[in-house]
């Protein structure tokens, strides 16, 4: 006899990033049934990211070795955890319906949103057709194919000048284009990245166009944003790290986003409809990093279980 699929559970949660895992932990651990859903790997961006040092316990760990851990604390109390990509939520009273693209619906008492942020692309010619063929938006993902290279990073916050250091043990030389005149990583990132002799930053400077050979990148084209003038860079990969954006579209009718897609909370991180609760970067928050999103999953769990509780 094949066992019944469950379908119905205390609280499903829409992504398996260390908001979402933290958030199973706690709900299960409190003893709810907790289905934890992921279109792809569990970890989310920590699947993205080399070396983290700001992560309180850690003072230096690789993002996918992180994932593994969180993930074995996630599911150590019964949270179960599925793949499949949520392309609809809708609401049935107190219900929450969820449909995935693996054509399943579930149904829970609480949903939370953990769908975190993807990484925005620069929107120029040649971005989408190098896809894979040398354009990167994950260093950890895509670094070793580029040994003795010349990589270009393009972006001037911490994950761009973090993620060009990792490089830097594969490339020959890491060119960090840098749209304004300064970095925005932080102090210390900064005086590290300089130091580092295969590190290079040019500043003003926006890529306008990636350009190929069919088969994979070979020059970037650039803007000058002082000076006004164009030029062309040669480049065997280009590693872009230019912001986020919200991984919010299957709740678009639900009306909790802001005007730029983020979930709105309060501060117990529940959303405007009763049993919809959001964490991690998928927030309108002023900070996107693990501890936030960690930090926002114990709440998050803690106030799902009040919720299902009440309703007894
Ligand atoms: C390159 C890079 C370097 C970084 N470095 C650091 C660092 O050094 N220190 C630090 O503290 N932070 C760092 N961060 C930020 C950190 O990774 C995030 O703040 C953290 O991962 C947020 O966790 P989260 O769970 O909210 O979201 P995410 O990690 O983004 O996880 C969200 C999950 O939701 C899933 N998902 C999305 N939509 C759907 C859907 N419709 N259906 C099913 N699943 C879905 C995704 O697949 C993903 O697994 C870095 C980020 C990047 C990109």
């Amino acid at each position: 006899m094949t066992e019944e699929k469950k379908l119905n559970y205390d609280v499903i949660i829409v992504g398996a990033g260390p908001a979402g895992m933290t958030t199973a932990l706690y709900a299960s651990r409190a003893n709810l049934s907790v289905l934890m859903l992921d279109r792809g790997i569990y970890g989310g961006n920590l699947n993205n990211t080399a070396t983290i040092e700001n992560y309180t316990g850690f003072p230096s760990v690789e993002g996918p070795d992180l994932a593994k851990q969180m993930y074995e604390g996630a599911t150590k109390f019964g949270a179960e955890y599925a793949y499949g990509t949520v392309e609809k939520v809708e609401l049935d009273g107190d219900l929450k319906k969820v449909t995935t693209d693996m054509g399943d619906t579930f149904t829970a008492k609480a949903l939370v949103i953990a769908s975190g942020s993807e990484q925005r692309k620069l929107g120029v010619p040649g971005e989408a057709e190098y896809g894979g063929k040398g354009v990167s938006y994950c260093a950890v993902c895509d670094g070793a194919f580029f040994k003795n290279k010349h990589l270009i990073v393009v972006g001037g916050g911490d994950s761009a000048v973090e993620e060009g250091m990792y490089l830097t043990q594969f490339a020959d030389k890491v060119t960090v284009l840098v749209r304004k005149d300064h970095l925005r990583a932080v102090a210390v990132t900064q005086d590290k990245a300089k130091q580092n002799n295969k590190m290079e930053f040019i500043y003003n400077t926006s890529v306008t166009a990636i350009e190929g050979d069919d088969q994979k990148v070979v020059a970037v084209k650039t803007h000058n944003n002082e000076t006004g003038e164009d030029g062309e860079m040669q480049a065997d990969g280009i590693f872009i790290y230019v912001g986020n954006d919200p991984m919010t579209k299957p709740y678009t009718d639900l009306n909790i986003l802001d005007d730029q897609g983020w979930v709105i909370t309060d501060d117990k991180l529940a959303t405007k409809i009763p049993g919809v609760f959001a964490v991690g970067d998928v927030r309108e928050t002023p900070l996107r990093q693990i501890a936030t999103a960690v930090g926002d999953g114990a709440l998050a769990g803690q106030e799902v279980f009040k919720y299902v509780d009440n309703l007894k």
